[in-house]
């Protein structure tokens, strides 16, 4: 590693007396280095910002939510709701202070991004085990102190040229893009309803119903519009099928924005008619004064953005607190380099996690950063049939020739199980989706809260909550 100025001398007198080094304080970095430090390990953890930012990162603290502010879904019936269950069981520090930073979401945890990143900043900082640089990590170590890269799909050049030149040139690229965040204050109030789609009388999310004649307009409006070209002539726009700008889902059909971003289920209108597509805004902050554009993740000019949306019901006079944007997303061949402990095949002291290993999500970091430190402690024995574990399996065992990141979802969890407990899986027959999910999630539980019981002590303390 490159080390400047007065942070060399420190972190060479530092260097002589660390078990683990983390590269990366993101949301999978900083989970594991509070677990590694938790476990009575001295960790040094290296991050670029504030001195060096990304294209996506904003904030000088640690764990910064780049886009969405929400975890998604808390309810174990979900696949999202399922790894927070597990991380939750694990104590994973950051689950709780997202908690601590909770903002109203429905069913979902959506935090106060700010107060979140500032909650986690404090956090390892008040570890005395935790040396935090805030330098970039310019190249990969040359010594053979067990280090996790966590440096995510935004990766700083020069130590991705690094890694790029230790595993071969087969890393891959994607994209995917930020949705708008909007000035509750500028909108047209009128033209717009607060509900959540399955709880009645929440004022969690703001909503706009078009009727046919509005939608295909705006349709219309984002097919012209002038976007973003790809970055390098080599590169194919490869989104994560997940995560797919506005104008992408307009580009595959009529009515394929109203059957996903633009769903107006879960709505009557006061006229008892339903809308024909719904745009809902959700609240970026506890005072509720920003809102994001839920699933409007663009690749249109900032401009045409702005000209684009301002003709929508409502939106003539919106102001723009941050407009979408599109950024290279980079994740290694995870099958391809690395064993079942997130650890590289030819470089044994080097570990991965979060989104740089192609898992997708800001909970899957965070799961993928607390098995990555488990790991990184020689708790082996992880099961695999849970949600964190068959998320593992995926990223390791998949065919690598076409290999693309993933969020968790119960199709891994069980396709996994349909090996491991064919005879379980049985059960699973002629059941509703929702029972389905519900008894692969108690199975997963299970699993897990047995092997911690075996495994854990009692150092998988809370952080005062
Ligand atoms: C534009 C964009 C939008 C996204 N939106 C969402 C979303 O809405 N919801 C969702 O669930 N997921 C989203 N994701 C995917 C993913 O969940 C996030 O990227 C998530 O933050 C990944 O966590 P991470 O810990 O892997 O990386 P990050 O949280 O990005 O953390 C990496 C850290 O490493 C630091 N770093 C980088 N290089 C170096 C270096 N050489 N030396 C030292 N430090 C370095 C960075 O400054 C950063 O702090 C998005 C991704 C992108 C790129």
């Amino acid at each position: 590693m490159h080390f400047d100025g007065k942070e060399k001398k420190e972190a060479r007198a530092f260097m002589k007396n660390f078990d683990f080094r983390v590269v990366g304080a993101g949301l999978a970095g900083s989970e594991a280095a509070l677990v590694l430090s938790r476990e009575g390990a001295r960790v040094q953890l290296w991050e670029q910002k504030p001195k060096k930012f990304s294209a996506a990162h904003q904030l000088a603290g640690a764990a910064e939510l780049v886009c969405s502010n929400s975890f998604k879904s808390e309810e174990v019936e979900n696949a999202h709701g399922l790894m927070k269950a597990e991380l939750r069981l694990l104590g994973s520090p950051l689950l709780q202070l997202a908690k601590l930073s909770r903002v109203p979401g429905g069913k979902a945890l959506s935090v106060d991004r700010e107060a979140f990143s500032q909650k986690v900043s404090e956090a390892l900082e008040a570890q005395a085990n935790i040396e935090w640089i805030r330098e970039e990590a310019s190249e990969l170590p040359q010594d053979d102190v067990p280090t996790l890269i966590a440096t995510g799909p935004l990766g700083s050049e020069s130590l991705m040229k690094s890694l790029e030149t230790a595993l071969g040139s087969e890393s891959l690229y994607f994209y995917d893009a930020t949705a708008p965040v909007v000035e509750l204050e500028s909108l047209d109030l009128a033209h717009f309803f607060w509900g959540s789609r399955y709880t009645e009388d929440s004022t969690d999310y703001l909503n706009l119903p078009l009727d046919k004649e509005q939608y295909l307009e705006f349709r219309h409006d984002i097919l012209g519009a002038e976007k973003v070209p790809a970055q390098g002539v080599d590169e194919k726009l490869q989104f994560f099928e997940g995560c797919l700008p506005i104008e992408v889902l307009a580009e595959r059909g009529e009515e394929v924005l109203r059957y996903s971003c633009m769903k107006p289920t879960g709505f009557t209108l006061e006229d008892a008619s339903r809308p024909y597509a719904l745009i809902q805004f959700r609240r970026e902050k506890a005072a509720g004064d920003l809102l994001s554009m839920v699933g409007f993740q663009t690749r249109m000019k900032w401009p045409e953005q702005a000209r684009v949306l301002r003709k929508l019901p409502g939106m003539a006079n919106a102001d723009f607190a941050r407009m979408g944007a599109m950024h290279r997303n980079q994740f290694i061949n995870s099958p391809q380099h690395l064993n079942n402990r997130l650890q590289s095949k030819s470089f044994p002291q080097l570990f991965f996690a979060g989104q740089i290993t192609g898992s997708e999500g800001y909970t899957e970091a965070l799961a993928t950063g607390h098995f990555a430190a488990l790991q990184m402690l020689q708790k082996l024995s992880f099961p695999k049939e849970t949600a964190i574990g068959s998320l593992v399996h995926y990223l390791v065992h998949s065919d690598a020739r076409y290999f693309q990141p993933m969020n968790f979802n119960f199709g891994l969890l069980s396709s996994l199980l349909r090996q491991t407990d064919s005879e379980w899986m049985k059960a699973l027959r002629r059941r509703s989706k929702r029972e389905r999910s519900k008894m692969l999630s108690d199975y997963s539980l299970g699993r897990l809260q047995s092997w911690i019981d075996s495994e854990m002590t009692e150092s998988r303390v809370v952080l005062g909550v």
